[in-house]
């Protein structure tokens, strides 16, 4: 199966996508004409009202790629991936060397104006190169609400909540499955927060635990302040009792507050929610465990697949 292409009909109202069989003989006959290309539209010029069903939207947002999805029932009608520019900061950059050596130069009188940008004093200013990730997710966003009758959305916004992770007691929609499943979502915190990384010797990879600051033999808890990313050559008895794991009980060792990624993650949230307040948003823990039972690889647009809340798959694009 391929992507379906998504319908306009001739006052401007999206209908049910169809297959790309049937659009190839609309354009055929002159019964529709191409839209747009991305994602692929067509508009019928002649009367339809056509039948409707529940459609559903999936979107992976993140800083790097979009994976998108729509359902309805038990069909994928269209998945893709869109991947985001990462260059603007450094164009931004190459602007800004140009603009001072031409002041330099005087070739032509250019006015020092670097502290008269009123943009920035504005509450929603966000730097160009976050600006234009953020847009870039509404903007596909919006563009596929458009071109669909009534969806529902579903938004995946970052791998981890932290508001959940902080709060020892986790409950909610996701975190059904008890307290293994949240503990299991804060030790891959952990891991995620540590670079995977020792924080005793600092070596990469290899075979890491996640050890408690303050043991639990001496009631400490499972809360993401108190676990720590230690690899096994690290994690003896004997640092246990004397060397620095000891140390960082008696200490109480402070972690690394953030991880990389989560501050551009919660901005982009936030927009989400300003955007879409329909939208049902979600943690990326969740949509690894749905993508699991549906049998689907890891890909963008197949988290996009279970995020858009299916439940079985009879149909779906290659
Ligand atoms: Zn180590």
């Amino acid at each position: 199966m391929q992507n379906r292409v998504f319908v306009i009909n001739k006052h401007g109202k999206a209908l049910m996508p169809c297959k790309p069989r049937k659009a190839r003989i609309l354009l055929r006959d002159g019964k529709a004409k191409v839209l747009k290309k991305e994602p692929f539209t067509i508009q019928l010029l002649y009367g339809s009202t056509g039948y409707k069903q529940d459609v559903s939207i999936g979107i992976d947002s993140g800083q790097r790629h979009i994976g998108l999805a729509v359902t309805s029932q038990d069909k994928v009608l269209f998945q893709g991936e869109v991947e985001l520019r990462q260059d603007v900061k450094k164009l931004i950059d190459t602007r800004r060397i140009y603009r001072r050596s031409r002041r330099n130069r005087k070739t032509r009188y250019r006015k020092a104006r670097f502290l008269n940008r009123i943009a920035k004093k504005k509450d929603n200013w966000l730097p160009p190169s976050v600006a234009s990730k953020v847009n870039h997710n509404i903007n596909w966003i919006k563009r596929l609400l458009s071109v669909l009758p009534k969806a529902d959305l579903h938004i995946e916004v970052g791998k981890f909540d932290m508001q959940k992770m902080k709060n020892p007691a986790i409950n909610g929609e996701g975190y059904q499955q008890g307290d293994l499943y949240g503990y299991q979502t804060v030790k891959q915190f952990v891991l995620a927060r540590d670079n995977y990384t020792c924080q005793v010797c600092k070596k990469k990879g290899g075979k890491l635990k996640i050890h408690h600051i303050i043991y639990r033999s001496l009631g400490g808890t499972n809360t993401v302040d108190n676990l720590i990313t230690v690899c096994s050559n690290c994690h003896t008895t004997k640092n246990h009792q004397t060397g620095i794991l000891a140390k960082w009980c008696k200490d109480k060792k402070k972690v690394n507050k953030s991880y990389k990624g989560a501050t551009f993650m919660n901005i982009l949230r936030r927009r989400l929610y300003t955007a879409f307040p329909q939208a049902k948003f979600q943690y990326g823990a969740w949509t690894t465990l749905q993508r699991a039972d549906l049998r689907l690889t890891k890909s963008h647009y197949n988290d996009a697949v279970a995020i858009s809340g299916i439940r079985k798959i009879k149909a779906k694009p290659i």
